[in-house]
């Protein structure tokens, strides 16, 4: 089984660099039991992210996301993927408001947006979210019951999950690779 991921950074402040290292990490990992998927990984051009970055037309995420997708779609042939910004960018900022628990990053659709950090953790927690994977806290109120709320306490689907709660693969519980491995 084999998945598309298409990924870029608009930070352009010279903390670019390490979002392909990061999803070549969790390819590894994914192409290994117990959830052997492969993972194709593909850059955004830097001529395409500048257009991209400078999308405004969003009233809510879900439209930005729809304007980031069809671009995609234009360019590449398929629009999942991968965004890393600061939290100051509108990106982070339309996220911020239509989920404020979302303190790090917001999948959207085809779109994954990651701010504020730019850790492993927080980037593969997204990425599982494209892949089918499901969040394992209390999303009514994830300050109070962070979980994980499933059967693995180390489950890379908890809320806020960072290099001192998540150890080494497999990181992923059951059900999420049941979901993985199976993509409605
Ligand atoms: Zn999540
Ligand atoms: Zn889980």
């Amino acid at each position: 089984m084999s998945q598309q991921l298409l990924y870029g950074d608009l930070r352009r402040d010279g903390s670019r660099g390490c979002l392909g290292d990061s999803l070549a990490k969790l390819r590894s990992y994914l192409h290994r039991p117990p959830v052997r998927v492969q993972l194709q990984l593909e850059a955004i051009s830097s001529a395409d992210l500048e257009t991209i970055g400078k999308i405004r037309d969003g009233r809510s995420l879900p439209e930005l996301t729809s304007s980031i997708v069809d671009l995609l779609c234009e360019k590449y042939g398929y629009g999942r993927s991968i965004l890393l910004c600061h939290r100051e960018h509108f990106f982070a900022k339309l996220a911020l408001r239509d989920a404020p628990h979302a303190l790090w990053g917001a999948r959207n659709g085809w779109v994954a947006y990651v701010y504020g950090t730019s850790h492993d953790e927080a980037v593969w927690h997204e990425v599982l979210h494209l892949l089918g994977a499901e969040d394992c806290y209390d999303t009514s109120d994830p300050a109070q019951n962070p979980g994980p709320t499933c059967d693995l306490d180390d489950c890379i689907m908890q809320y806020a999950p960072t290099p001192a709660n998540i150890r080494d693969w497999p990181f992923v519980c059951a059900g999420n690779i049941r979901r993985i491995r199976a993509p409605g």
